[in-house]
């Protein structure tokens, strides 16, 4: 069996990289590419981290692994549950190459909590529960692995903790040097002593890093502050200086005659504009209030700029509390239970007369269907109608005059499987990337669009895309590849069957000519795939309770 060796690189983006790797600065990664192909990647909508790698590892659109963002709707509730990997369907890459009986190394792999059963070892993701005590979890497969952990890298550190703000950049980055370290430190450990065909690991602090402290570089960004910059404008080219020397170590691991596959799971790209578009939801009368003395309070207060946003801001000014990494989502101040109580919120919605909803962080909006939401208002015959007053309301959302929601897209037109109800019946996609269209943290300002804060750049749909090994051709631009062809492309090079539930073509663009002809892909027929794992289990409170407080802490939801 060919061996192939996956480092998952998240959030990386030529936009930023691409010219370092032309000018020799990463030196490893330039390599690379000289020594094989570059292409940028595809992902899908939404380009979010728990969508993009089970994308990539599963060969699948959303549609049929059932993962569409960091929560899933509970049935018959509005109420949204961290999802885990006990809410992936089917099988993925590393099952698939262990049923065909290569032995593999899965390594911080995202959404792989609670860690199963693979042919080889799996030590689990940024979405791991931090439990007081980590070993208890199930961070490892098999758990005997753990002590083998524990003499590699000490503790288990999951995720860097530190945020962002004004003046702790050295603080930050040793921080995010050491989980940095603990993963290739694990990764060149399994490499070199492990049996193994097929091999993955996945760094997250390429994307934590870049959220955070992007405005340090970009002087278009309105926190960008020239002081700031002068001491340390090339903080995030530094850590990529020291990715790329750990990329340089992990090659020197390789067996020579390895495949060394580098991709990210999506791009990256500034925020400048916060969408609100329950506020012009609200504003068109498509979300109700309650009518109770205390809802109209908080909506008169409300009206007047009483918001977690704007007492957030006023504690910036008045030096109290830290930029709070928010990717939008915390609603600054901390939008917890209390603030729910104090400020306007979504206990405050009149769900019996709500006819649609915007959720998440990359424009997700939700019908509120009868039949499904526990207080649905909308029959589905009704849903084209709304579609359109829905659209209306969009269209008039404006920036400085201009237009900023490109088109409201169904999810039929971005999805397709079993797995589709699960899914945001609409996701708004704006004009500019750097408008960011909020759902989740729901009437934090009173604006409908504003400047961001919190964090200073998020996903964007082009990720990257690099891979040298035999067959590869060497020193060439490829088309840009989608992140749901990897996993196909993979199966095929380690000379395995390709699924035939994989939604992912095989192009010739990354072989030497003639070689897709000679060695053309075998699929293995729907009758020989085995059913999904299934052995998940479903997680405990506590767990669930550590990864909403995880999810948090990385700025993901409120
Ligand atoms: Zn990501």
């Amino acid at each position: 069996m060919r061996k192939v060796f996956v480092l998952g690189l998240d959030g990386a983006t030529f936009d930023l990289i691409g010219p370092w790797i032309d000018s020799g600065e990463l030196p490893n990664l330039r390599r690379i590419a000289d020594e094989g192909v570059r292409a940028d990647l595809a992902s899908l909508w939404p380009p979010l981290t728990p969508v993009a790698w089970p994308s990539f590892y599963m060969g699948k659109n959303p549609g049929k692994h059932g993962l569409y963002g960091y929560k899933v709707r509970q049935k018959g509730s509005y109420e949204e549950l961290p999802v885990s990997a006990a809410d992936r369907k089917g099988r993925t890459l590393f099952e698939h190459v262990g049923d065909q009986g290569g032995k593999v190394a899965v390594l911080s792999v995202p959404m792989t909590y609670p860690a199963s059963p693979v042919n080889g070892v799996m030590v689990t993701c940024i979405f791991t529960p931090k439990l007081d005590d980590i070993w208890q979890t199930d961070c490892a497969y098999p758990p005997e692995f753990k002590e083998e952990m524990k003499r590699v890298i000490g503790t288990f550190k999951i995720h860097p903790d530190h945020q962002y703000r004004k003046g702790n950049i050295p603080d930050l980055l040793a921080d995010y040097r050491e989980t940095l370290k603990q993963r290739i430190d694990l990764c060149e450990h399994v490499i070199r002593t492990k049996e193994w065909d097929l091999a993955i690991t996945v760094l997250n602090e390429t994307d934590h890093i870049q959220h955070q402290v992007w405005h340090v570089h970009d002087p278009k960004h309105h926190d960008h502050d020239p002081e700031e910059f002068r001491k340390h404008g090339h903080v995030i080219k530094e850590f990529w200086k020291e990715v790329d020397r750990d990329v340089g170590r992990l090659a020197a691991a390789l067996p020579p005659d390895a495949t060394f596959m580098i991709l990210s799971d999506h791009g990256h790209g500034p925020i400048y504009r916060w969408v609100h578009l329950n506020n012009m939801l609200a504003k068109k009368g498509l979300i109700r209030f309650k009518r109770g003395p205390l809802s109209l309070l908080k909506r008169a207060a409300f009206s007047l700029g009483f918001t977690p946003g704007n007492v957030y801001r006023l504690l910036l000014r008045l030096g109290v509390g830290g930029k709070k990494k928010g990717g939008g989502m915390e609603g600054g101040g901390g939008a917890g239970k209390l603030a729910r109580r104090v400020f306007l919120s979504e206990d405050d919605i009149d769900w019996s007369r709500t006819r649609a909803y915007a959720t998440g962080h990359m424009g997700q909006i939700n019908v509120n269907l009868k039949g499904r939401e526990p207080q649905g208002t909308v029959s589905k015959s009704e849903i084209p109608a709304l579609r359109k007053e829905i659209e209306a309301a969009l269209a008039e959302i404006t920036d400085d005059g201009h237009p900023v929601i490109d088109r409201l897209v169904p999810r039929e037109e971005l999805f397709h499987g079993e797995t589709l109800a699960l899914a945001s019946d609409f996701f708004v996609m704006t004009k500019d990337p750097s408008h960011q269209a909020l759902g989740g943290a729901s009437f934090i300002s009173n604006r409908v669009v504003e400047k961001s804060y919190g964090n200073s750049a998020t996903h964007r749909l082009n990720g990257i895309f690099l891979m040298k090994g035999p067959g590869v051709k060497r020193g060439v631009r490829i088309d840009p590849l989608r992140i749901q062809d990897l996993a196909s492309h993979i199966m095929w090079r380690m000379g395995l069957k390709v699924p035939a539930d994989f939604d992912g073509t095989i192009s010739s663009g990354p072989y030497d000519d003639g070689l897709l002809d000679r060695e053309p892909p075998q699929t293995l027929p729907l009758s020989e795939i085995k059913a999904g794992a299934g052995r998940e289990r479903p997680l405990t409170d506590d767990e669930i309770a550590k990864m909403k407080e995880n999810l948090k802490k990385l700025g993901y939801v409120d």
